[in-house]
Protein backbone atom coordinates (compact mmCIF):
# COMPACT_ATOMS: atom_id res chain seq x y z
CA UNK A 1 0.00 0.00 0.00
CA UNK A 2 1.54 3.54 -1.19
CA UNK A 3 0.53 5.94 1.07
CA UNK A 4 0.41 9.18 -0.82
CA UNK A 5 2.78 12.28 0.63
CA UNK A 6 2.03 16.05 0.69
CA UNK A 7 4.93 18.12 -0.27
CA UNK A 8 5.56 20.63 2.52
CA UNK A 9 6.79 24.66 1.84
CA UNK A 10 10.12 23.70 3.58
CA UNK A 11 10.65 20.97 0.57
CA UNK A 12 10.38 17.96 2.35
CA UNK A 13 7.04 16.13 2.10
CA UNK A 14 4.54 13.96 4.63
CA UNK A 15 2.80 10.89 4.38
CA UNK A 16 -1.14 12.16 4.10
CA UNK A 17 -2.40 9.35 6.67
CA UNK A 18 -0.90 8.02 9.62
CA UNK A 19 -1.47 7.07 13.31
CA UNK A 20 -2.61 9.93 16.24
CA UNK A 21 -1.62 8.47 19.74
CA UNK A 22 -3.77 10.96 21.80
CA UNK A 23 -5.24 9.32 24.24
CA UNK A 24 -3.32 5.84 24.10
CA UNK A 25 -2.37 5.10 27.58
CA UNK A 26 1.72 4.59 28.07
CA UNK A 27 1.27 1.14 28.53
CA UNK A 28 -0.69 0.45 25.24
CA UNK A 29 1.36 2.45 22.91
CA UNK A 30 4.29 0.20 22.36
CA UNK A 31 1.51 -1.92 21.35
CA UNK A 32 -0.84 0.00 19.27
CA UNK A 33 1.69 1.78 17.41
CA UNK A 34 3.56 -1.75 16.31
CA UNK A 35 0.27 -2.88 15.46
CA UNK A 36 -0.11 0.20 13.22
CA UNK A 37 3.76 -0.31 11.61
CA UNK A 38 2.89 -4.18 10.87
CA UNK A 39 -0.22 -2.73 8.88
CA UNK A 40 1.38 -0.73 6.58
CA UNK A 41 1.41 2.58 8.54
CA UNK A 42 4.78 4.85 8.80
CA UNK A 43 3.46 8.14 10.52
CA UNK A 44 2.82 8.91 13.65
CA UNK A 45 1.60 11.73 15.85
CA UNK A 46 2.21 12.49 18.90
CA UNK A 47 3.17 15.00 22.27
CA UNK A 48 4.64 15.89 24.68
CA UNK A 49 1.20 16.15 26.79
CA UNK A 50 0.13 12.62 25.59
CA UNK A 51 2.46 11.33 28.14
CA UNK A 52 3.16 8.36 25.75
CA UNK A 53 6.10 9.34 23.61
CA UNK A 54 8.16 6.33 25.41
CA UNK A 55 6.04 4.12 24.27
CA UNK A 56 6.40 5.32 20.79
CA UNK A 57 9.61 5.30 20.73
CA UNK A 58 9.99 1.66 22.34
CA UNK A 59 7.25 0.68 18.89
CA UNK A 60 9.57 2.55 16.72
CA UNK A 61 13.08 0.62 18.04
CA UNK A 62 11.26 -2.57 17.82
CA UNK A 63 10.22 -2.42 14.42
CA UNK A 64 13.12 -2.33 12.78
CA UNK A 65 12.12 -0.08 10.09
CA UNK A 66 14.70 2.64 8.49
CA UNK A 67 14.58 5.94 10.06
CA UNK A 68 13.67 7.25 6.13
CA UNK A 69 10.73 5.14 5.91
CA UNK A 70 9.05 6.87 9.27
CA UNK A 71 8.10 10.08 9.91
CA UNK A 72 7.07 11.33 13.28
CA UNK A 73 5.90 14.11 14.58
CA UNK A 74 6.05 15.40 18.50
CA UNK A 75 4.28 19.25 19.87
CA UNK A 76 5.45 20.92 22.78
CA UNK A 77 3.79 21.26 25.51
CA UNK A 78 1.90 23.98 26.90
CA UNK A 79 4.08 24.16 30.01
CA UNK A 80 7.35 25.05 27.64
CA UNK A 81 6.57 27.92 25.96
CA UNK A 82 9.32 29.89 27.25
CA UNK A 83 11.89 29.47 24.52
CA UNK A 84 14.87 27.77 26.62
CA UNK A 85 12.50 25.32 27.97
CA UNK A 86 10.75 24.87 24.32
CA UNK A 87 14.52 23.99 23.33
CA UNK A 88 14.95 21.75 26.08
CA UNK A 89 11.60 20.51 26.06
CA UNK A 90 12.76 18.53 22.30
CA UNK A 91 15.85 17.17 23.51
CA UNK A 92 13.53 15.14 26.36
CA UNK A 93 11.35 14.08 23.56
CA UNK A 94 14.23 12.90 21.70
CA UNK A 95 15.28 10.93 24.18
CA UNK A 96 12.29 9.20 25.08
CA UNK A 97 11.27 8.28 21.17
CA UNK A 98 14.89 7.17 20.56
CA UNK A 99 15.39 9.56 17.62
CA UNK A 100 18.13 11.81 16.93
CA UNK A 101 15.54 14.52 15.05
CA UNK A 102 11.90 14.56 14.21
CA UNK A 103 9.89 14.81 11.28
CA UNK A 104 7.82 17.55 12.58
CA UNK A 105 7.69 20.01 15.94
CA UNK A 106 4.73 21.57 16.50
CA UNK A 107 3.53 24.58 18.88
CA UNK A 108 0.59 22.45 20.35
CA UNK A 109 -1.66 25.35 21.66
CA UNK A 110 -1.04 28.95 20.54
CA UNK A 111 -2.29 29.95 24.43
CA UNK A 112 -2.84 33.91 23.17
CA UNK A 113 -3.80 35.06 27.31
CA UNK A 114 -0.79 33.25 28.42
CA UNK A 115 3.37 33.62 28.53
CA UNK A 116 1.91 37.47 28.14
CA UNK A 117 0.44 36.36 24.83
CA UNK A 118 3.76 36.18 23.42
CA UNK A 119 3.95 33.00 21.13
CA UNK A 120 6.05 34.35 18.54
CA UNK A 121 9.26 34.22 21.22
CA UNK A 122 8.03 30.06 21.29
CA UNK A 123 8.05 30.05 17.05
CA UNK A 124 11.26 31.76 17.09
CA UNK A 125 12.78 28.78 18.87
CA UNK A 126 11.44 25.95 17.10
CA UNK A 127 12.96 27.93 13.81
CA UNK A 128 16.26 27.89 15.76
CA UNK A 129 15.48 23.92 16.46
CA UNK A 130 15.17 23.67 13.26
CA UNK A 131 18.38 25.47 12.15
CA UNK A 132 19.92 22.74 15.09
CA UNK A 133 19.05 20.35 13.12
CA UNK A 134 16.80 18.63 15.97
CA UNK A 135 13.65 18.81 13.93
CA UNK A 136 13.41 18.57 9.93
CA UNK A 137 10.16 20.52 10.29
CA UNK A 138 8.69 23.14 12.01
CA UNK A 139 5.29 24.13 12.35
CA UNK A 140 1.79 24.81 14.47
CA UNK A 141 -0.95 23.50 16.12
CA UNK A 142 -4.67 24.96 16.83
CA UNK A 143 -3.44 28.55 15.34
CA UNK A 144 -6.42 30.89 14.23
CA UNK A 145 -5.85 33.00 11.10
CA UNK A 146 -4.48 36.32 13.61
CA UNK A 147 -1.89 33.83 15.32
CA UNK A 148 -1.21 32.64 11.85
CA UNK A 149 -0.56 36.35 10.67
CA UNK A 150 1.18 37.23 13.13
CA UNK A 151 4.51 34.73 13.28
CA UNK A 152 4.43 34.94 9.92
CA UNK A 153 4.88 38.56 10.07
CA UNK A 154 7.30 38.38 12.94
CA UNK A 155 9.76 36.05 11.45
CA UNK A 156 8.81 35.81 7.54
CA UNK A 157 8.49 32.25 7.70
CA UNK A 158 5.40 30.14 7.30
CA UNK A 159 4.39 26.85 9.77
CA UNK A 160 5.01 23.90 7.38
CA UNK A 161 1.61 22.78 9.07
CA UNK A 162 -0.97 24.15 11.08
CA UNK A 163 -2.54 21.42 12.64
CA UNK A 164 -6.69 22.30 13.63
CA UNK A 165 -9.92 20.23 14.61
CA UNK A 166 -11.68 19.56 10.94
CA UNK A 167 -14.41 17.13 10.61
CA UNK A 168 -17.21 17.44 8.91
CA UNK A 169 -19.55 19.06 12.07
CA UNK A 170 -16.99 21.46 12.23
CA UNK A 171 -14.97 21.87 9.57
CA UNK A 172 -13.19 25.23 10.10
CA UNK A 173 -13.28 26.79 7.39
CA UNK A 174 -11.88 30.12 8.67
CA UNK A 175 -8.42 28.20 10.12
CA UNK A 176 -8.23 25.98 7.32
CA UNK A 177 -8.38 28.75 4.60
CA UNK A 178 -5.82 30.78 6.34
CA UNK A 179 -3.78 28.29 6.85
CA UNK A 180 -3.39 27.24 3.16
CA UNK A 181 -3.88 30.82 1.77
CA UNK A 182 -0.17 31.47 4.05
CA UNK A 183 1.47 28.18 1.94
CA UNK A 184 0.80 25.32 5.10
CA UNK A 185 -0.73 21.82 4.61
CA UNK A 186 -3.70 21.41 6.68
CA UNK A 187 -3.63 18.38 9.08
CA UNK A 188 -7.23 17.64 10.24
CA UNK A 189 -7.49 16.53 13.90
CA UNK A 190 -9.97 14.40 15.24
CA UNK A 191 -10.95 13.41 11.72
CA UNK A 192 -13.61 10.74 12.81
CA UNK A 193 -15.26 13.26 15.08
CA UNK A 194 -13.80 11.33 18.08
CA UNK A 195 -15.96 8.63 17.47
CA UNK A 196 -19.06 11.05 17.28
CA UNK A 197 -21.84 11.47 15.87
CA UNK A 198 -20.39 11.79 12.66
CA UNK A 199 -20.04 8.24 12.26
CA UNK A 200 -23.53 7.65 12.82
CA UNK A 201 -25.22 10.53 10.61
CA UNK A 202 -27.43 9.56 7.76
CA UNK A 203 -25.30 11.28 5.17
CA UNK A 204 -22.63 9.45 6.01
CA UNK A 205 -23.83 6.22 6.38
CA UNK A 206 -25.71 6.42 2.98
CA UNK A 207 -22.03 7.12 1.47
CA UNK A 208 -20.68 4.60 3.28
CA UNK A 209 -23.66 2.10 1.69
CA UNK A 210 -23.15 4.13 -1.95
CA UNK A 211 -19.77 2.97 -1.61
CA UNK A 212 -19.24 -0.40 0.07
CA UNK A 213 -17.20 1.19 2.74
CA UNK A 214 -18.03 1.78 6.34
CA UNK A 215 -18.61 5.25 8.06
CA UNK A 216 -15.03 5.79 9.50
CA UNK A 217 -13.61 5.06 5.98
CA UNK A 218 -15.83 7.84 4.50
CA UNK A 219 -14.86 10.63 7.12
CA UNK A 220 -11.37 10.06 6.19
CA UNK A 221 -11.84 9.92 2.47
CA UNK A 222 -13.47 13.00 2.54
CA UNK A 223 -10.86 14.52 4.58
CA UNK A 224 -8.27 12.93 2.23
CA UNK A 225 -10.33 14.28 -0.82
CA UNK A 226 -9.63 17.90 0.26
CA UNK A 227 -6.61 17.82 0.17
CA UNK A 228 -5.97 17.33 4.47
CA UNK A 229 -2.88 15.49 6.29
CA UNK A 230 -4.96 12.65 8.78
CA UNK A 231 -4.01 10.35 11.43
CA UNK A 232 -7.09 8.60 13.08
CA UNK A 233 -6.66 6.75 16.11
CA UNK A 234 -7.68 3.30 17.66
CA UNK A 235 -6.50 1.39 20.24
CA UNK A 236 -7.77 -1.96 18.03
CA UNK A 237 -6.38 -3.43 15.44
CA UNK A 238 -9.20 -4.19 13.38
CA UNK A 239 -10.11 -0.64 13.66
CA UNK A 240 -6.31 0.05 12.65
CA UNK A 241 -6.53 -1.73 9.63
CA UNK A 242 -9.90 -0.32 8.68
CA UNK A 243 -9.24 3.08 8.86
CA UNK A 244 -6.01 2.17 6.85
CA UNK A 245 -8.73 0.30 3.95
CA UNK A 246 -9.11 4.14 2.32
CA UNK A 247 -7.16 4.30 -1.04
CA UNK A 248 -9.20 2.16 -3.49
CA UNK A 249 -11.90 4.88 -3.54
CA UNK A 250 -12.18 8.77 -3.78
CA UNK A 251 -15.35 10.58 -3.21
CA UNK A 252 -17.02 13.20 -6.18
CA UNK A 253 -17.11 16.70 -5.57
CA UNK A 254 -21.01 16.46 -4.82
CA UNK A 255 -20.85 13.78 -2.29
CA UNK A 256 -17.35 16.09 -0.97
CA UNK A 257 -20.20 19.23 -0.70
CA UNK A 258 -22.85 16.70 0.93
CA UNK A 259 -20.19 16.35 3.96
CA UNK A 260 -19.52 19.87 3.88
CA UNK A 261 -22.84 21.15 4.22
CA UNK A 262 -23.34 18.95 7.78
CA UNK A 263 -20.86 21.98 9.06
CA UNK A 264 -22.26 22.93 12.67
CA UNK A 265 -20.17 25.73 12.90
CA UNK A 266 -18.53 26.35 16.34
CA UNK A 267 -21.86 23.91 17.99
CA UNK A 268 -19.96 21.41 16.09
CA UNK A 269 -16.08 22.15 17.82
CA UNK A 270 -14.83 18.97 20.27
CA UNK A 271 -11.89 20.63 21.53
CA UNK A 272 -11.51 23.69 23.44
CA UNK A 273 -11.17 26.97 21.13
CA UNK A 274 -7.46 28.17 20.79
CA UNK A 275 -8.72 31.70 21.35
CA UNK A 276 -9.63 31.18 25.10
CA UNK A 277 -7.97 27.90 25.80
CA UNK A 278 -5.30 28.34 28.37
CA UNK A 279 -4.70 24.74 30.32
CA UNK A 280 -0.73 24.57 31.48
CA UNK A 281 -0.02 21.62 33.03
CA UNK A 282 2.08 21.04 35.98
P1 LIG B 1 -10.39 10.52 16.05
O1 LIG B 1 -9.22 9.89 15.40
O2 LIG B 1 -11.28 11.42 15.27
O3 LIG B 1 -11.31 9.43 16.71
C1 LIG B 1 -10.81 8.48 17.62
C2 LIG B 1 -12.00 7.80 18.26
O4 LIG B 1 -12.74 7.08 17.27
C3 LIG B 1 -11.61 6.81 19.32
O5 LIG B 1 -12.61 6.84 20.32
C4 LIG B 1 -11.66 5.47 18.59
O6 LIG B 1 -12.01 4.45 19.51
C5 LIG B 1 -12.77 5.69 17.59
N1 LIG B 1 -12.53 4.99 16.31
C6 LIG B 1 -11.35 4.83 15.66
N2 LIG B 1 -11.53 4.16 14.51
C7 LIG B 1 -12.84 3.90 14.42
C8 LIG B 1 -13.64 3.21 13.47
N3 LIG B 1 -13.08 2.71 12.36
N4 LIG B 1 -14.97 3.12 13.70
C9 LIG B 1 -15.53 3.64 14.82
N5 LIG B 1 -14.82 4.30 15.75
C10 LIG B 1 -13.50 4.42 15.57
O7 LIG B 1 -9.94 11.36 17.34
P2 LIG B 1 -8.61 11.94 17.92
O8 LIG B 1 -7.77 10.88 18.51
O9 LIG B 1 -9.02 13.08 18.76
O10 LIG B 1 -7.84 12.57 16.67
C11 LIG B 1 -6.84 11.90 15.93
C12 LIG B 1 -5.47 12.42 16.28
O11 LIG B 1 -5.37 13.82 16.06
C13 LIG B 1 -5.08 12.28 17.76
O12 LIG B 1 -4.81 10.97 18.14
C14 LIG B 1 -3.92 13.22 17.81
O13 LIG B 1 -2.78 12.63 17.24
C15 LIG B 1 -4.42 14.36 16.96
N6 LIG B 1 -5.07 15.42 17.79
C16 LIG B 1 -4.41 16.60 17.89
C17 LIG B 1 -4.95 17.61 18.66
C18 LIG B 1 -4.22 18.90 18.76
O14 LIG B 1 -4.59 19.73 19.61
N7 LIG B 1 -3.22 19.13 17.95
C19 LIG B 1 -6.16 17.42 19.34
C20 LIG B 1 -6.82 16.20 19.21
C21 LIG B 1 -6.26 15.21 18.42
P3 LIG B 1 -11.03 3.17 19.77
O15 LIG B 1 -9.67 3.69 20.12
O16 LIG B 1 -11.72 2.48 20.87
O17 LIG B 1 -11.02 2.40 18.47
Amino acid sequence: MSIPRIELNDHTSIPQFGLGVWQVPQEDAERVVSDAFELGYRHVDTAQMYGNEAGVGAAIARSGLARDDLYVTTKLNNNRHEPAQAKDSLKVSLDKLGLEKVDLFLIHWPLPTQYDGDFVATWQALLELKEEGLATSVGVSNFQPDHLDRIVEATGVVPAVNQIEVHPYFANEAARAATTRHGSAVQAWSPLGQGGGELDDPAVTALAERHGKTPAQVLLRWALDRGDIVFPKSLSKSRLAENFEVFDFELGADEIATLAALDKGEAGRQGPNPDTFDWIPD
